[in-house]
């Protein structure tokens, strides 16, 4: 049978990374089997599902490349279905109607507790034969009372629970809404999912889940719970540690595959290789080699996984994902034409980057001239140095070919004379002049990609701040 898996989201809230984590988990494990991966978003709690969360899911899942083989399905449009299946189990006798009201399930409750015993539904339902008058019954699942549950999972192992302890599971509610987890067993045995990849805060619904389906008849699927994010204090995952939307990552200028590289690696490992493409992911990834303990965030990591993907793509390819951060920092296309070619600004740029936001920061200098120099930077490098960049434009000038290491050359004759072979001194005041502050790619390079005229334009201009 061809391996289907699913990934399932409630819209109500955002899609922060231990969702994608699992995700990414979901459909690497349909991608390397050659299985299909289903799109499944779980509206049915219509408080808090906003549409606003689902569209930023799909974004979040297209940006990252997740690709779904089939869906979104939407279990709000499912509800004609939900029903059908709960009176084939009202028929079949797997499921009844409850009638007891709130206040005699609490009270119910309440001398089990007094008695000592864990509080539960007693079933006393099961076997009224009449309706109550006035009263809308719940339907409960008929759960069997003896022997266990058995979950074979792929990531925790053999985990058991008594049926003793599962008491008779509300699936719709009296006003005939289907429950949580009733649409989630229909939905993975109508949709064919043969692995149910998920947090494993689910676990506990999980032996439920299985007594529901086999009553049903179906097949049983194969359970994989993957564990939780911490922070990096080992504190549940929150905001304050980045559980924000994946699309804040984009914002910050992660690349797709740098962000699954570093969630991948969370909770498994392949050797002691850190850096994946795409491919090795699909190719190496085995969900049952995840570990059983929650792992935690480490945003310096990512940063670095981040940094080793954007080294290793061609200048060519990362500045095709480097031109939305350009156009934020209001480096147009027009702005673009005019400068040096964007794979040779990038290629300079793509030893030391970080992240996109950062290396769109420092490109930008080459397309925009500063209009005034960083203030600091302007009188620690340029006050009382009006003679240098005065021989310095005379020196570029008189320069009869453009090139980095022509540039380098005037650059090292000038040190002889004006900073007694120092470097620095001459390159220094030269960044400042062209770049507006102190910080830039080697010198020499960046002169040559900004061309003569640029470069003479800028020292001139320079001048006047002093
Ligand atoms: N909708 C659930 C959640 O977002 C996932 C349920 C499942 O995967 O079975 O936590």
């Amino acid at each position: 049978m061809s391996v289907r898996t699913r990934f399932a989201p409630s819209p109500t809230g955002y899609l922060h990374i231990g969702g994608v984590r699992t995700a990414l988990y979901s459909w690497l494990h349909a991608r390397r089997l050659g299985g299909r991966f289903v799109l499944r978003i779980e509206d049915t709690d219509l408080e808090r599902s906003t549409p606003a969360a689902t569209a930023a899911i799909l974004e979040g899942m297209a940006w990252l490349g997740l690709d779904w083989d089939e869906g979104p399905f939407y279990q709000t449009q499912r509800m004609d279905r939900y029903r059908e299946v709960l009176a084939q189990m009202l028929k079949e006798g797997s499921a009844y109607y409850c009638y007891c009201s709130r206040e005699e399930v609490d009270a119910m409750r309440e001398e089990q507790r007094a008695r000592g015993e864990k509080p539960r539904y007693d079933g006393r339902c099961r076997t009224r034969s009449s309706a109550r008058e006035g009263v809308s019954p719940v339907i409960r699942f008929r759960s069997p009372d003896t022997g266990e549950t058995v979950v074979e999972d792929l990531i925790h192992g053999r985990v058991s629970f008594q049926n003793s302890e599962l008491d008779d599971l509300i699936i719709a509610r009296s006003d005939g809404t289907p429950t949580y987890n009733f649409c989630v067993v229909v939905d993975d045995w109508d949709m064919g999912i043969t692995h149910v990849i998920r947090g494993d805060d689910h676990l506990n619904n999980t032996p439920r889940q299985m007594q529901i389906l086999q009553a049903l008849g179906a097949e049983l699927p194969v359970y994989a719970h993957v564990p939780m994010i911490l922070g990096p204090d080992k504190q549940k995952l929150s905001k304050r540690h980045g559980a924000v939307s994946v699309l804040e990552y984009r914002e910050q200028g992660f690349l797709p595959d740098a962000l699954l590289n570093f969630l991948i690696r969370l909770g498994w490992s392949h050797g002691d290789e850190e850096v994946f493409s795409r491919e090795e992911m699909i190719a190496f990834f085995r969900i049952d080699a995840v570990n059983k303990a929650a792992s935690a965030f480490n945003p310096e990591k990512l940063l670095w996984i981040n940094a080793q993907h954007m080294q290793r793509l061609s200048p060519e390819g990362l500045a095709q994902h480097l031109r939305p951060y350009l156009d934020a920092q209001g480096i147009t296309e027009a702005l673009l034409t005019r400068g040096p070619e964007l794979s040779a600004v990038v290629a300079l740029l793509q030893e030391r980057a970080k992240t996109l936001v950062e290396m769109a920061v420092a490109a930008s200098m080459f397309y925009v001239a500063p209009v005034s120099g960083d203030s600091k930077d302007v009188e620690k490098h340029l006050q009382g140095q009006a003679v240098l960049l005065d021989s310095l434009i005379h020196h570029l000038e008189a320069l009869p070919v453009w090139t980095a290491a022509a540039v380098h050359s005037a650059i090292q004759e000038l040190a002889v004379s004006y900073a007694e072979g120092k470097m620095g001194k001459i390159a220094q005041p030269l960044r400042v002049a062209v770049a507006g502050r102190a910080v830039s790619p080697p010198i020499d390079t960046t002169l040559a990609l900004l061309g003569k005229d640029q470069t003479l334009a800028r020292l001139r201009h320079a001048m006047t701040w002093m």
